[in-house]
Parts: C-alpha cells; structure tokens; sequence
C-alpha cells in the first residue's frame, strides 16, 4: 500500500473532520506520541487492511502533508513570537483551515519572554503561496 492509497483509505476510514484532527495533532505532536483514540483509530486501520507495524516516523512519513494542498511539508526556520497573542475569530480560523492550515511563518511561545529567538517548523510551500496572494489582493483594494 502506497501512502497515497494509506491516506486515502484513513480518511474515508475516519471521516474528514477526525481525519484532520488526527494529523494535526500528529504534526504538531510535541510529545511524539499518539492520544488514546489516535491509537484506537490506527490500530482499526492497520487490523483492517493487515497493514504492519508503524511507530511515529514511519506515521510522520505518511500523514506530515497539507491535506489542502496535498504536498509534503517542508522544514523552516522561522521568528519566534512571545506575549499574549489576540486568537483569530471563529471565521478567520475556519478560513486558515481551509486556505492555509501550513502557512506557518512564525511559531508562538508562551506569553512570557524566552531566549530562543528561532525555531524549526514545518510549512506547506503552497499554503504559504495563497496566503502571500491573498495578503497582494488586500493590499491592493
Ligand atoms: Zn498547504
């Protein structure tokens, strides 16, 4: 099984909402380690297609992709900013989901100051794209 036709029959497995819960939290996942029900979910997949063994890199090397854009991510070193952070309204958020759930130009630390000043993340090329478009259509009107 090709992981294209893994990622396909996950998703049909789990449903769309699931499914992208699933890899978000596997992508951003700190502690390198699947929640209960991630678990429960996986091992449904692999008892159901006799899929082998897989530990988190080999989850990593499937599911680390924009689901939007259907292209691997990419690694990048970006500013790191701290301070207390105004979080999107509902609709902007349900708008990063759908357009640019990777962008990823910078990383959010705690409120507190720290020393670290960059940080490694991972970006999807193409969100990072719309939303330079998107930014171009704004400054334009
Ligand atoms: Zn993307």
């Amino acid at each position: 099984m090709n992981k294209l036709t893994v990622r396909l029959q996950f998703r049909e497995m789990l449903g769309e909402e699931k499914y992208i819960k699933f890899l978000s939290l596997l992508i951003d996942g700190k502690g390198k380690r699947l929640l209960y029900w991630q678990e429960k979910a996986w091992e449904r997949f692999q008892k159901k297609f006799d899929y082998p063994f897989s530990d988190y890199e080999h989850l990593l090397s499937i599911f680390e992709y924009c689901h939007v854009h259907n292209v691997d991510l990419q690694e990048d070193t970006v500013e790191m900013v701290y301070g207390t952070v105004i979080p999107p309204s509902k609709s902007e958020q349900e708008k990063i989901e759908m357009l640019y759930p990777h962008v990823n130009l910078v990383a959010y630390g705690p409120c507190w100051e720290e020393d670290k000043k960059k940080t490694k993340i991972k970006f999807c090329h193409k969100c990072r794209e719309v939303y330079a478009l998107e930014k171009e259509v704004k400054r334009r009107r």
